[in-house]
């Protein structure tokens, strides 16, 4: 925790994904004029604890928890659901933008990781709101899909899963979110590789997921459902408002 003391604030890790903008500095700047000096203690704690994890490539950024805790009180979110937890940053920032009685469906694999993240959840008292499910989020959706009950019931769905099914998501997702309500596919810019040049050194995993990413990115821009919009926030996001 000394790296983020009050004089000296963190410096984001340097890894590319947490930084699209052209330059490292102003992305630092944004950090520590704009995001760090707002970010509430429970999420900073959670980033601290985060940090320290093997693993901790995955997890939402700070600017981007940011964005969505300030988008769904925008959207007056009450029902959400967020499929690809880790260790709960951007679960979080969602639980903490929610209403008390608001309400998220979160889906991980793995819990382990999530019960990293679930003291400070906890002590932050917004716990209540978060029903936590290990397994694949595919055959969960599949059973929702099949349940009317579920259909247009969701005003917000945070996807920051596995890449290689965010379109199988999608064929579910499209149902299972309200007319109205929106999508947010994470990492849809998947490290700047998009336009890589053939022959760059990629690590196997960014040349692995990276036609997923590209599919899923030209399946969304001529999806007659949604009204899209792609940020270059994190490691870019991009919304989806269902429209029918
Ligand atoms: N949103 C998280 C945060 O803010 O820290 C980061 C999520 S991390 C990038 C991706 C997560 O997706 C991992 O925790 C992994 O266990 C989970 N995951 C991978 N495949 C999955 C699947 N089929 N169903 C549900 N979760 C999955
Ligand atoms: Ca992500």
């Amino acid at each position: 925790m000394a790296a983020t003391g009050e004089t000296q604030p963190a410096k984001h890790q340097e890894v590319g994904h947490k930084s699209l903008l052209q330059s490292d500095a102003l992305y630092q700047y944004i950090l520590e004029t704009s995001v760090y000096p707002r970010e509430p203690q429970s999420m900073k704690e959670l980033r601290e604890v985060t940090a320290k994890h093997p693993w901790n490539l995955m997890t939402t950024s700070a600017d981007e928890g940011q964005f969505l805790n300030l988008l769904l009180k925008l959207i007056n979110a009450k029902n959400t659901m967020e499929i690809g937890v880790y260790t709960g940053y951007s679960l979080l920032s969602t639980a903490l933008a929610l209403p008390d009685d608001g309400k998220i469906l979160a889906l991980d694999i793995n819990r382990e990781n999530y019960e990293i993240g679930l003291p400070i959840i906890e002590k932050a008292g917004v716990a209540h709101k978060i029903d936590f499910r290990e397994g694949p989020a595919l055959p969960l959706l599949d059973q929702m899909v099949d349940d009317v009950k579920f259909h247009g019931s969701f005003d917000f769905i945070f996807v920051d899963a596995d890449k290689d099914n965010y379109l199988n998501y999608h064929k579910r997702l499209i149902d299972l979110v309200k007319i109205g309500g929106v999508i947010g596919y994470d990492n849809t810019l998947w490290n700047g590789s998009l336009v890589a040049p053939p022959d760059a050194p990629l690590r196997k995993y960014v040349r692995y997921y990276r036609d997923f990413v590209l599919e899923l990115n030209k399946a969304l821009a001529v999806d007659p459902r949604v009204e899209i919009c792609q940020l270059p926030v994190g490691d870019g996001i991009t919304l989806c408002r269902r429209v029918s």
